[in-house]
């Protein structure tokens, strides 16, 4: 069995966030076989929104490897989790009421904008999203997004009070103690007690270093370079290198 992870922001999806450019791209993986699972730093209802607009119906890792979100009777085993709409959750990040308090702690010092503390009109002037898609964006579970910052040093500050800080490619995302990776580990431990899998991964930032570290076939869109992974320069040339 072959599991691709796909990264969203700037791999799957260009500025304008609009599903339709990759929808050919993940027609044919689906169709050649292969379980298509997004893992991305977005929230479960901008995921949710993307799943029904490409057709998935699989698992999925929201903000940024926080939970792995499976459909209630997608594995015919019992799957340990947080069972919520259909949902079975494998929770590995931090609450997000947590993090909203430590940022909104260290804000005024360092001149933070993050979801937390900005408005609707905020987040679509800093993220470019649609009024709809920022909605998605704001309701958070587990992570925030730091857009703008008029001070460095507070991503000391953070790991200090045990949250990780990573480079997405727009923004600086911060979440529990985990990573794409980990949460692919997580999933692909499942897969693989139905019998032997080959796992891929694509991405662009340094946020999917850790996933394309945990895979046996790792891509990068763009120019970043990561010692496992080979480049490509957009999602389209994917086919090429996959099938
Ligand atoms: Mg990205």
């Amino acid at each position: 069995m072959r599991v691709i992870f796909l990264d969203l922001d700037r791999t799957l999806l260009g500025d304008d966030y609009s599903p339709k450019p990759a929808r050919p791209v993940l027609k044919s993986l689906v169709s050649e076989g292969f379980e298509v699972v997004l893992n991305s730093s977005k929230t479960f209802a901008e995921q949710e929104y993307y799943r029904k607009a490409w057709g998935l119906e699989g698992p999925f890792i929201v903000e940024n490897g926080s939970a792995v979100v499976i459909p209630e009777g997608y594995f015919p085993f019992d799957v340990q989790g947080v069972r919520r709409g259909g949902y079975i959750f494998i929770e590995l990040g931090e609450r997000y009421d947590r993090i909203k308090r430590i940022l909104d702690h260290l804000a005024p010092e360092y001149g933070l904008r993050y979801y937390g503390n900005c408005t609707l009109d905020d987040v679509m002037a800093f993220t470019g999203l649609p009024e709809n898609l920022a909605g998605l964006a704001m309701k958070r579970d587990y992570s925030e997004t730091i857009f703008a910052w008029e001070r460095p040093g507070f991503e000391e500050l953070l790991s200090d009070r045990g949250l990780r800080v990573s480079r997405g490619s727009r923004f600086i995302g911060v979440t529990g103690s985990t990573d794409k990776g980990r949460a692919a580990v997580e999933l692909l431990r499942l897969y693989s007690r139905l019998g032997r899998v080959e796992s891929y991964a694509v991405g662009d930032g340094k946020n999917d270093f850790p996933l394309l570290d945990v895979v046996d076939h790792a891509f990068l869109v763009g120019a970043l370079r990561h010692r496992r992974a080979k480049n490509i320069s957009s999602i389209d040339e994917l086919l090429e290198v996959v099938l």
